[in-house]
């Protein structure tokens, strides 16, 4: 299993430095998350020593108990999951990213817990680009509105946005997402909210991250990949 996860892990570090050799881009630019939801903290620490530094989650009650198991380990958590907003008070202590944020009504949750506890909480946006399936993520068209709002929040910081697309088998019909992402990340940033530079753009899964990369992903999220098939 050690051995296992170890290998698991360099595969996807080789795939992600070879897919940015093919589309030039720098592989600095493009950090991989361990997302651990339904691995036990032994497991994640076996990840952990195999040099694995960021970690996502997305359950509250989960990720209070993995953390608090794994506390000595200098390592970054991050929430990939629905937030509600009753549990906003747990997240701000737990993450140093929230990538899930798609409400005002969220957001000044989380500014609110974050300025409690004296944070200034790093979110990402996420937008949900296709319009379809997926209920979480507000419309791309909405996107801005919300952003100017959220600049004026002393305890939140915007980076970037997030995506998780419809599932589909075939990579190819994903990419018209991240793609779309990716315009709308610089066309927020080119129309200039003052305080808010968008530099990350979070999306790619164990099926998609090549394409999420070429299309300009900074962080995929990667679970199968590196842990097997969940139960
Ligand atoms: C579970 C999950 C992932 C990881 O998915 P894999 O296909 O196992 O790599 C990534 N992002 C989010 C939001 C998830 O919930």
């Amino acid at each position: 299993m050690k051995d296992e996860i170890a290998l698991n892990m360099m595969a996807v570090q080789q795939r992600i430095m070879e897919t940015c050799t093919r589309c030039g881009r720098d592989s600095n630019a493009v950090r991989m998350i361990a997302v651990t939801k339904t691995v036990s903290a032994e497991i994640v620490r076996v990840a952990i020593q195999a040099g694995a530094v960021l970690f996502g989650e997305n359950y509250i009650q989960e990720a209070r108990e993995k953390c608090g198991m794994l506390a000595k380990y200098p390592v970054s958590w991050h929430f990939i999951g629905h937030l509600q907003t009753n549990k906003a008070k747990y997240a701000v202590k737990l993450f140093d990213l929230i990538h899930t944020v798609d409400s005002l009504r969220l957001a000044t949750e989380l500014d609110r817990e974050a300025r409690k506890i004296g944070k200034v909480q790093k979110i990402l946006i996420q937008v949900n680009i296709g319009k379809e399936a997926s209920k979480s993520g507000i419309d791309a068209e909405s996107t801005e509105m919300l952003i100017r709002s959220l600049a004026a929040f002393p305890n939140l910081s915007v980076r970037g946005l997030m995506v998780i697309p419809p599932f589909f088998d075939e990579p190819e019909r994903v990419r018209p997402h991240f793609r779309g992402l990716r315009e709308l990340r610089d066309s927020l940033n080119k129309s200039g909210i003052a305080g808010v530079s968008l530099d990350e753009l979070s999306m790619g899964m164990t099926g998609d991250f090549e394409a999420a990369i070429e299309e300009g992903a900074t962080m995929v999220r990667i679970g199968t990949a590196i842990f097997g098939e969940r139960q």
